[in-house]
């Protein structure tokens, strides 16, 4: 999908446009329209702007990267009135459950004071706007599935389902949903949110499961799989999930949300052996990847299965997932096998080694 901005959007300030999903949406405004990006990031452990180079100069200068931590708020709202936004697609969070049951305060001051921070830097910029400039102005929340809890076999999640999150991540995801939902109701700040379902594709940091998945066995060291692998997740390219939040943040209706999903439901043992396949051919001389399938200990509260509706995106909005979960996922292997050193890389930087996360919760002592 092209992608088609109106012309009252000439500013769009991202933030956490230096992790994964937000250097995708990044990556398409530089090559796909004229606005100026203003990336406002903390430049953490997942942060990367790898290859920004490519896009050519004029791109490059229509880019601004904002080093700046949500959590403060006075750098925050510095950030807003330089970027001066028409729209701002709020991605910035701390993400990874694991990383949220070993330390949760920093996801509460990223996810739920950082949000706090940038709903009034937002506010008090929306209220000083000449009125053609605020009715065009919007503020995009993106948040995640996982607010919903966990579901049984049957059923998909949908706009109307009850906030149900277990892990501190999710709840963290969920506090923020809700003060965004209040800065509407209260302050009428022009607000659209998307919930959407597990992303993969490339620029990944490698300690999500696809990426852990393709490293561990290209290594030859044990693949992790945790408890039977019989947890289910709702897989959506990052691509599409690109076009889905273009849409939502341009054409999204203020004040209303949108569920966003792939029909891509596997389970997690399903992702690992399709990607031990892909690597068999790719890589014949390791085959069968398979091998290195090792299952270890549940994450402590492991939603069980997860899936999305995306009925309301699809007839409002007229988005459509463009890749097949089988096609994004090739692409995917592909793209890691071609970015090994980069994942290298990147795992020096932040000082992660690959070592289980995730397990501080103590075992036995959590009710699922
Ligand atoms: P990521 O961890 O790859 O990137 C997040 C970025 O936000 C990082 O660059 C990080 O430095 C930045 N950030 C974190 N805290 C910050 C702070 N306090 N101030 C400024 N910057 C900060 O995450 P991602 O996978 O790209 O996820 C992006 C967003 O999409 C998140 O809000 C996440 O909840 C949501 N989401 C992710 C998925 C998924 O499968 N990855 C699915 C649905 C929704």
């Amino acid at each position: 999908m092209t992608v088609s901005l109106p012309s009252s959007i000439q500013r769009v300030l991202v933030t956490g446009g230096a992790g994964f999903i937000g250097w995708a949406v990044v990556r398409r405004l530089l090559a796909e329209t004229s606005v100026q990006v203003f990336n406002l990031d903390k430049c953490g452990y997942a942060s990367d702007l790898t290859g920004i180079e490519q896009f050519g100069e004029a791109a490059v200068q229509r880019h601004q990267l904002l080093q700046v931590d949500l959590s403060d708020a006075e750098a925050t709202a510095a950030a807003v009135r330089q970027a001066d936004p028409d729209l701002v697609m709020h991605l910035a969070a701390e993400s990874h459950v694991d990383r949220s049951i070993d330390g949760p305060g920093v996801f509460v001051s990223s996810n739920v004071l950082g949000t706090f921070n940038l709903l009034q830097a937002a506010r008090a910029h929306f209220e000083q706007l000449p009125a053609d400039r605020a009715q065009a102005f919007r503020f995009h929340h993106i948040s995640t599935d996982e607010v919903f809890g966990s579901l049984g076999e049957q059923g998909r999640f949908s706009e109307t389902t009850p906030y149900d999150p277990r892990s501190p991540y999710s709840a963290s995801k969920a506090a923020s949903d809700h003060l965004v939902s209040a800065w509407h109701h209260t302050y009428g700040l022009p607000v659209v949110l998307t919930n959407c379902s597990n992303n993969f594709g490339p620029w990944q940091f490698p300690e999500k499961l696809i990426p852990v998945v393709i490293f561990k066995a290209v290594a030859g060291e044990p693949i992790p799989l945790y408890g039977d692998g019989g947890n289910v997740r709702d897989w959506l390219y990052v691509e599409d999930h690109v076009d889905a939040l273009l849409l939502a943040a341009t054409q999204g209706q203020p004040g209303r949300s949108y569920c966003v999903g792939g029909y891509g439901e596997r389970t997690n043992k399903q992702v690992v052996e399709a990607i031990c396949t892909l690597l068999d051919q790719r890589l014949p001389q390791g085959a069968p990847h398979s091998r290195l399938i090792t299952p270890v200990t549940d994450r402590p509260g492991h939603d069980r299965r997860y899936a999305i509706d995306p009925g309301r995106i699809e007839q409002e909005l007229g988005w459509t997932p463009r890749h097949p979960f089988e096609q994004g996922l090739a692409a995917t292997v592909d793209w890691y096998l071609d970015h090994l050193g980069w994942c290298q890389a990147m795992r020096q930087r932040s000082g992660w080694t690959g070592e289980r996360q995730g397990l501080s919760a103590g075992q036995g002592r959590h009710s699922q």
